[in-house]
Parts: structure tokens; C-alpha cells; sequence
């Protein structure tokens, strides 16, 4: 792969944008801060935070086993793909390939940058086909979503598939682990090094129960977060958003915790939703949500609605007729569900 040729010729040779504290790294000590117009009064919350989110990168760093320098942060995984699109995708002339039933953002993203978004629908089984999406890659493809686990579909890609995209592929490969906590395969961050086209997006609104301080992470060579971090906005993590982080990065215990309590509890709830009379499939899961084929989706949906619970009707997406989208809860709510769903036999 030839970093040079895929990134974008503006965004190759474009300066960034220096912020009054970039040239000054050491946020440690104790400053006069005449820089950067803030109100000096204050005690709290009047400065502008690390663009370079380097506490926030070390507590990253030492729980994933993954250097500093091939991290960066974006204000939830949405601002980093977002950025991957303006990097390397020329608008109206370069394509991505996306692989539904998948992460509807990926498809917004390449509307909203006027890239081309080819679809290559998963083989029944919810595995990517490699031959199609090689056949409908071009010169100008620059990108190629994995979303493994998937969402909607709950299952993680085959290694071997992964493996066979990242060498045959000659642009990045984007997997997005939003939900690899909740799987019993392992996270590629591991072979992060071996493979220079590999990106892995995680997140910390899933597993690790922060959805509401925006906390998106992109792990990739030093190359390409080099690249990235030339046009990402400057201070795009927030004070609050890092402190939180940090806070709830130091002690994991309680996520792990957490994590294997909604593990057991989809065990159960794949059991009791296979028990549904209108229930027609139960598909495995590998994340916090599980997919189900109903007689009727929209009735089975609007019932629930009825009864106060929300879940999401898929039945639009290619391979997931009648299906809903359920998210774990606690053992109450996924009882409530069982419950509702029994009477609605
Ligand atoms: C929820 C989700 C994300 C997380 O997005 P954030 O912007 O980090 O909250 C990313 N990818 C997938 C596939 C998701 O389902």
C-alpha cells in the first residue's frame, strides 16, 4: 500500500491549523497562559484542553497495548470515520464499499462527502463475500467498511475473510469493533502492526457505558494518524470528556463486570425469545443486542411500542425481513420483554 497515492492531494499537501497550544507541550507545569484569549478568572474548565488528548492517549495506550502515536480520538467513532472520508475520499470521484446489513453511518457518511457508496449485500450466512466485494473495488475505491461484530446481524466476520480482504485489498480496511467487548473473539488491535492498511474503530459508548461523553478511538499506523490528526478540529475531545475517560479508564474492573453480566444475561434471552411462538429465528450474538425474525415485524414492533419498550425494526435492510433489533437490558427489563412478548402470543 502507498499511503502517498491514497490520501487526498490537498490534504497531502495542506499545513494544519496550529493551535496556541500546540507549540506548547507540557501541560504539566505550572504556566503563565497568555495565548490563547481565555478568561483567566476561573479555576476550572477556562482552558482550552489538550488537542493532543495525551493523558487521555496514555490510559488508552497502556490498557490496549498500543503505542501513543497510532491513536486518535474523535468525538465518538463517527467523527473518526468521518474523517477517514475526508482524508482519502476525493468527492465525486473516489467510492467506498460498504457491506449491509450494517452500520447505516457509514452509507450517510459517503452521501454527506458525495463519495460513491458500493454496496456488496453479506452472503446469507452474514459472512462478507470476498469475491464480489474485490470484484466491485476499483482504482478508486479507498476504503472498505468491516463492522465485526456486525450490526445489525450480531456476528463477528471470519478471520480468514478479514485476513484475505487486508492483503488482496490495496486500499484501508476499516473494521469497527464497536461491540468487541461483548465477543469471545479476540480484537485485531493484536496484528494492528502486521497489517499498514488496517484501521480498527472502538468506541467507549457500548461496553463501557459512556455513549453520552462522545468518545470514539481510531487505531492505525503512525502514518495515518498522522494524516488525520492534520485535519481533525483541534480541540474535538472535550475537558469534560477526557477527565471522564481517564476517571473510568483507571479502574475497569467494574466495566468487565458489567460486560459479563450482559453476556449471561443474552445467553438466557437467546433462550426465552427461541421459546416465542411468532418468533421464527434467533440469530447468535457476539455484541449487546440480539436479532430476531418475527411473523411481522411492524405489528411486533408497534406492540412493544405499546407496551413502553423500544426496539429497532431492521426489516428494510437486505437479509433481515420482519427482523428487530433488541438490545440487552437489565435482568428486569429483558424479563419485562420475555413477559410482553409471551402475552402477545
Ligand atoms: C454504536 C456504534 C458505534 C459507536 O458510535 P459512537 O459515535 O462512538 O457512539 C460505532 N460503530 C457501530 C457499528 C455502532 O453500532
Amino acid at each position: 500500500m502507498e499511503l502517498e497515492k491514497l490520501v487526498r492531494e490537498n490534504i497531502r499537501t495542506m499545513k494544519p491549523y496550529s493551535s496556541a497550544r500546540d507549540d506548547f507541550k507540557d501541560f504539566d507545569r505550572e504556566m503563565v497562559y497568555m495565548d490563547a484569549n481565555e478568561n483567566p478568572f476561573r479555576k476550572t474548565l477556562n482552558r482550552y484542553p489538550d488537542p493532543q488528548q495525551k493523558n487521555l492517549k496514555k490510559a488508552l495506550s497502556a490498557i490496549k497495548n498500543i503505542d501513543v502515536n497510532c491513536i486518535l480520538l474523535g468525538n465518538g467513532s463517527d467523527e473518526a470515520l468521518d474523517l477517514l472520508f475526508r482524508a482519502f475520499c476525493e468527492p465525486n470521484v473516489d467510492n467506498v464499499v460498504t457491506l449491509p446489513p450494517t452500520y447505516g453511518m457509514y452509507g450517510v457518511l459517503s452521501k454527506i462527502n458525495a463519495v460513491e457508496n458500493r454496496e456488496v449485500v453479506l452472503l446469507p450466512n452474514f459472512q462478507p463475500d470476498v469475491d464480489s466485494i474485490l470484484k466491485a473495488a476499483d482504482i478508486n475505491t479507498k476504503l472498505i467498511f468491516l463492522c465485526s461484530p456486525n450490526n445489525p446481524t450480531g456476528n463477528c466476520f471470519s478471520g480468514e475473510v478479514i485476513m484475505d480482504l487486508l492483503k488482496a485489498f490495496k486500499g484501508i480496511i476499516v473494521l469497527d469493533e464497536a461491540y468487541i467487548d461483548f465477543s469471545q473473539k479476540n480484537s485485531w488491535l493484536a496484528k494492528l502492526t502486521d497489517y499498514p492498511n488496517l484501521v480498527i474503530i472502538q468506541t467507549l459508548s457500548k461496553a463501557y457505558g459512556l455513549a453520552g461523553i462522545r468518545l470514539g478511538i481510531l487505531y492505525a499506523s503512525e502514518q495515518i494518524v498522522h494524516i488525520l490528526n492534520k485535519i481533525k478540529p483541534p480541540y474535538n475531545i472535550n475537558q469534560l470528556t477526557q477527565q471522564k475517560a481517564i476517571e473510568e479508564l483507571s479502574d475497569i474492573n467494574g466495566t468487565m463486570s458489567e460486560i459479563q453480566i450482559i453476556v449471561d444475561a443474552r445467553a438466557r434471552l437467546l433462550q426465552d425469545l427461541k421459546t416465542i411462538s411468532f418468533v421464527k429465528m434467533v440469530y447468535p450474538s457476539d455484541a449487546n443486542f440480539i436479532l430476531i425474525q418475527v411473523d411481522n415485524a411492524e405489528i411486533r414492533y408497534k406492540q412493544l411500542l405499546q407496551n413502553g419498550i423500544v426496539v429497532r425494526n431492521r426489516s428494510s435492510q437486505p437479509l433481515c425481513s420482519n427482523c428487530l433489533r433488541i438490545s440487552l437490558g437489565t435482568e428486569e427489563e429483558n424479563q419485562k420483554l420475555i413477559k410482553t412478548l409471551k402475552s402477545l402470543q
